[in-house]
């Protein structure tokens, strides 16, 4: 039996442990240092934009489409193991308001067709009629991606540390790692609060603090926490018509439906002071910016204007894992050590590619053959970074 710890439950070391419990000869381990379903995961929306993203080519496009693709079978099985529904919503509606924009659009529209997912453009008139709540008077076209949407963040945490429980995987819960026993190349060990844990393989998942789990190497993997707020509001009817609530995207906000006239909002995108080029460790606490939240608030207004009159429920904010200087997501073996891999650095798009992340983490453990698909082009260069959620 190969023993194999995951450290940190997230999204992402949630989304690992369920896959790889599939796996009857590892005896998988679970860690986190608070209970599951916190740190970034708590903060996110959970909007999957995968088919819509302009992402088309090489690994940025291919970890989009697995995700895609296992979420169609991931929320059904769980559902189905569990005997409770997960909230997700299937649908999403992308607002254009630059002209100069559409044609890049059409052009993905039609990439899209060949690879078999099909986006739909509409006009201003067709958004009026399907989507009511929007004001289409300042929109040059929407567009539709029947395959993308939004899934719950926590409740799918949950729900997938919940079935890997019960095919197996022994949880350590308010039990930090401490440190990494480390031996010719390889980690033999962790050391927690209350025991020490032999080990055979490794998955750190552990959002930003990886970046402290990977000092154990000689390539540490920098890390930068850009921070993001969102809301939870309440109006007095629903928007738009009831048979059709997909989640809308416009100026790069989200607003998602929740049932009970209730909506998220979200989110802010908000760097520490330095930038992209900010100097770590930091040595300031980050704060949400107040001007920022309103502006979000602003903007959603101007394309949905029913909005000026919703009710604050709720206002949060979380930290999003960016690497430094390499492409969102980061998962590799860690550098020096032949049983430590990285799957983290998931940045705005963690709840999105935590399945694709899974099937890639059991490629590298030589668990499941590496697809050959001739059908993707390869990328070229350094992957640009996520902006989509
Ligand atoms: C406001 C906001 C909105 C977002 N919206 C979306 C969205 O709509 N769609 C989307 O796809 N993504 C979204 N994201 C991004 C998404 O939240 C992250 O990419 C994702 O949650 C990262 O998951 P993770 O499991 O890697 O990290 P985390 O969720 O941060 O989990 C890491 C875990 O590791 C544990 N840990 C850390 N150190 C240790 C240690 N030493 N020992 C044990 N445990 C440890 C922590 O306690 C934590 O539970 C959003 C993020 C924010 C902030």
């Amino acid at each position: 039996m190969t023993r194999i710890a995951i450290i940190g439950c997230g999204i992402v070391g949630a989304a690992l442990a369920y896959e790889l419990s599939s796996h009857s000869d590892l005896e998988i381990h679970i860690i986190d240092q608070g209970d599951p379903a916190q740190g970034s995961t708590q903060a996110a929306l959970g909007v999957l934009m995968g088919i819509i993203s302009h992402k088309v080519k090489g690994r940025s496009w291919r970890l989009r489409r697995d995700s895609v693709e296992r979420y169609k079978t991931l929320i059904p099985e769980l559902e189905e193991s569990l005997g409770r529904p997960i909230p997700h919503i299937q649908g999403l509606l992308s607002l254009c308001f630059d002209p100069e924009q559409l044609p890049r659009w059409q052009d993905l529209q039609e990439k899209r067709a060949t690879q078999g997912y099909p986006l739909e453009i509409w006009s201003p008139d067709d958004l009026r009629q399907r989507c009511p709540q929007i004001d289409a008077q300042n929109v040059t076209a929407a567009i539709y991606s029947p395959q993308d949407g939004q899934v719950n963040p926590q409740q799918l945490t949950l729900a997938l540390v919940e079935a890997a429980q019960q095919r197996g995987v022994i949880p350590h819960w308010q039990s930090p790692v401490l440190g990494l026993k480390t031996q010719s190349g390889a980690c033999s060990q962790l050391q927690l609060p209350d025991e020490n844990l032999d080990v055979d393989l490794v998955v750190i998942s552990a959002g930003l603090d990886s970046a402290d789990l990977s000092q154990i190497g000689p390539e540490p993997l920098p890390m930068i926490p850009v921070l993001g707020q969102a809301l939870e509001i309440e109006l007095e009817q629903p928007l738009g018509n009831d048979d059709f609530q997909p989640v809308i995207n416009g100026h790069d906000i989200n607003l998602v439906g929740l049932g009970d006239n209730r909506y998220w909002l979200g989110a802010t995108v908000e760097f520490p002071p330095g930038g992209e080029a900010v100097e770590l460790p930091l040595d300031v606490e980050l704060v949400p910016d107040p001007e920022q939240l309103e502006q979000m608030r602003q903007l959603a207004t101007g394309f949905c204007p029913a909005l000026i009159k919703a009710r604050i429920l709720k206002h949060w904010s979380g930290l999003r894992p960016r690497p430094q200087g390499e492409s969102a997501p980061v998962i590799k073996p860690l550098a020096g050590y032949e049983n430590v891999i990285l799957a983290t650095g998931h940045y705005r798009n963690g709840v999105l590619l935590a399945p694709a992340t899974a099937i890639t983490v059991a490629e590298l453990l030589g668990l499941t053959a590496a697809e050959k698909d001739e059908n993707i082009e390869p990328e070229g260069g350094l992957e640009t970074l996520d902006t989509n959620t």
